[in-house]
């Protein structure tokens, strides 16, 4: 048997070869390699699919949030407000910032922030609530968005796992003060190396994310007016990028019609499958189940006696990490601890195929 990898990058270069060479070469032809016409038409596209005012590449979907953080205003001492269970990425740009992580309970059905325990823990020193859109499934925007209006907090949306997917008719990284996506080659949108995004609606955090990517400068200026960053998106990933975006709801909706397959399969077994919000999109960067406590091992050894990859995303909840356990809450985060105990992600990627998922599906079924 083939062995079935959790995701696969080059099977969309393999799909769209033609288009991305051409790409390629019309950069390489062209001498301009950073902060070029692509990157720029690159923003407007996204900008466009977003379905907001500005958009800003950047080098990482970490430097995305820490700019956005810091155009935001986030600085020394301010709380913010974010989840445990994600990838280290996001604490580590509230702590970069000068900004102190305050880790709070997710929802046991999304695996996202809880909008009830998050209003529980705004307090005076509260600035901003980063909310994260895990595997492609968004957080409560409205109830989040509503809790940073009343209490005159920012809300900053992590986007890197869910570009396209939506909650009340609008696309993730539309709802927040900022939305940060990232194009690491396996996310739903993937570069050929590093790359991210900053969105907003906000014509002056647009400037300052613009000034502060290339060293402080404005635009045609060699005045550094703030002590900057280097974080740009090149000319070559902007490139790939617009040819990939063209076809991002194709590619999301193979996702999504793989999560179908795996739910029909999968539905009568003691698993729990991700859960569908009937206000939103979920565009499945992951395709997650909860397994039974102590089961984990064991399904993992037996997929991989197949040739079956799995993943654990995530098995430690960040503040039970050491870079970040100092900022560990006094109460447990007693479900962000259970989710990390029980959860597993199976391969899930766009052009997979229906027998692969009934491969993964049949040795569930008789491992679980
Ligand atoms: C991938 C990821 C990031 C970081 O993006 P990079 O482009 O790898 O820097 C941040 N947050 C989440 C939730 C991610 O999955």
């Amino acid at each position: 048997m083939k062995p079935l990898e959790m995701a696969d990058p080059g099977a969309q270069y393999r799909r769209l070869k033609v288009d991305v060479d051409a790409a390629v070469a019309r950069v390489m032809a062209s001498g301009r390699y950073i902060l070029g016409p692509e990157c720029e038409t690159f923003e407007t596209e996204m900008a466009d699919y977003v379905g907001v005012g500005h958009a800003l590449g950047c080098a990482s979907g970490t430097d995305a949030l820490q700019l956005a953080l810091l155009a935001a205003g986030i600085g020394p001492g301010d709380e913010v407000i974010t989840t445990p269970f994600t990838f280290g990425a996001t604490a580590e740009a509230i702590r970069h910032c000068g900004g102190v992580p305050v880790f709070v309970d997710i929802d046991e059905r999304t695996f996202n922030l809880d909008p009830e325990r998050v209003e529980a823990a705004i307090g005076e020193r509260t600035r901003a609530i980063v909310a994260v859109h895990l595997f492609g499934q968004p957080a409560d925007m409205p109830a989040l968005a509503g809790m940073a209006e009343k209490h005159g907090i920012d809300l900053i949306e992590d986007c890197a796992q869910s570009l396209g997917a939506e909650i009340g008719g609008r696309r993730t990284g539309a709802m927040g003060r900022a939305g940060c996506f990232s194009f690491f080659p396996s996310k739903n949108l993937g570069a050929c190396g590093d790359g991210g995004l900053i969105v907003t609606g906000e014509e002056r955090l647009a400037e300052t994310v613009r000034m502060l990517r290339n060293h402080g400068q404005r635009p045609g200026d060699k005045v550094h007016e703030v002590v900057g960053y280097n974080s740009r998106l090149d000319e070559l990933q902007a490139a790939i990028l617009r040819v990939k975006l063209r076809h991002i709801e194709q590619f999301n909706g193979e996702r999504r019609r793989a999560a179908d397959c795996y739910r029909r399969r999968l539905r009568n077994s003691p698993l729990v499958l991700p859960f569908e919000d009937e206000r939103g999109r979920h565009v499945y960067h992951q395709f997650t189940v909860l397994v039974p406590e102590g089961r984990r091992e064991p399904i993992i050894q037996a997929l991989h006696r197949r040739a079956i990859a799995s993943a654990v995303y995530y098995p430690v909840p960040l503040h039970r990490q050491p870079a970040f356990q100092q900022h560990s809450p006094a109460e447990p985060l007693t479900v962000s601890e259970r989710v990390a105990r029980r959860c597993l992600s199976l391969p899930i990627f766009p052009g997979m195929t229906g027998e692969q998922i009934e491969r993964v599906a049949n040795c569930l079924l008789e491992n679980v």
